[in-house]
């Protein structure tokens, strides 16, 4: 089955990961992706689901969870939640784990951005950004890693980005709950551990409908001028990532964040 292209805006061609399968261990795998109506989490759900996993979303976009239920073909589920809200989330969970009769791997993603300078920065804008990328993450992370610390252990992926790694302007606060989910990820970790690998994937500038809503054309084409790899990643690069990650493949990695960004951040001069 061909991997088909659910990001919106992308002048790329598709990647063809139409050889499926080839990543140990996933195949039986119960897997749960929150942001999963869009972007990168849909792209991870595709992924893993051409792995041969059971695959449920979970997103708060109720149109966005009817859209991608007809888009990608043998999803176990799509459940609605607002990550910020944990008895939504905690119902969601179980609804999941109902559907696919227990959950092995959690991609946490699901995240919002706003673009506006420090100065600018509302206590209530302030209060919606932690409350999803943050308190979202934490949310859903303590949900899962009880269920996998009663059954038999797990992997928790967690996405952060470049912007939790170093400074850039005009995205303060989604800047700070990245890199709390970076810390936040490397004490799962050491917590949980043996039972659950806990990682983080930062991703730089990704093609997504949340990139395009914030970014003009003139200001992608200026990007794609500083990163070195000269263009966005797709979704579906992120998704091998993310299922490289949970694969058996990498049994041994835990504990750390994984930067996949065209080499932006390796330079000084990059991005900036
Ligand atoms: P996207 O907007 O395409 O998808 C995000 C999804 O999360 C949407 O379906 C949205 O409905 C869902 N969501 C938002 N708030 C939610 C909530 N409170 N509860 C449940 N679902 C909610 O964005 P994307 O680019 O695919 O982003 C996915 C993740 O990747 C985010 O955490 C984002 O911060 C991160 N990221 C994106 C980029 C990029 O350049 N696009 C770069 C680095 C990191």
């Amino acid at each position: 089955m061909p991997l088909k292209r659910i990001a919106a805006g992308s002048n790329y061609e598709i990647l063809n990961y139409g050889f499926g399968g080839l990543l140990r261990g996933l195949k039986s795998k119960r897997v749960l992706i929150t942001g999963g109506a869009s972007g990168i989490g849909a792209a991870t759900a595709a992924r893993f689901i051409e792995e041969g996993s059971q695959v449920c979303v979970l997103d708060r976009d109720r149109a966005g969870l009817h859209r991608v239920k007809t888009e990608i073909t043998g999803l176990a589920g799509a459940v609605e939640a607002d990550v910020s809200n944990l008895s939504q989330v905690q119902d969601a969970f179980a609804s999941a784990a109902r559907l696919m009769d227990g959950v092995d791997v959690l991609v946490n993603n699901a995240g919002i951005s706003i673009r506006h300078k420090f100065l600018d920065i509302t206590a209530q804008e302030w209060d919606k950004v932690i409350a999803v990328n943050l308190t979202g993450v934490f949310n859903v992370a303590q949900t899962a890693a009880r269920h996998m610390m009663e059954h038999n252990g797990g992997v928790i992926l967690q996405t952060a980005s470049t912007n939790g790694l170093v400074g850039q302007p005009f995205y303060a606060d989604y800047n700070a709950t990245k890199a709390g989910v970076i810390e936040l990820t490397k004490s799962m970790a050491l917590e949980l551990a043996p039972k659950i690998r806990v990682c983080a994937v930062a991703p730089g500038y990704v093609m997504t409908p949340m990139q395009r809503a914030e970014y003009t054309d003139e200001m992608l084409a200026e990007v794609n001028a500083k990163v070195p790899l000269r263009r966005h990643a797709q979704p579906e690069e992120i998704a091998a990532l993310f299922a490289f990650l949970a694969s058996d493949d990498a049994a041994y990695i835990s504990g750390h964040v994984y930067t996949i960004d065209g080499a932006e951040i390796a330079g000084g001069l990059a991005s900036r």
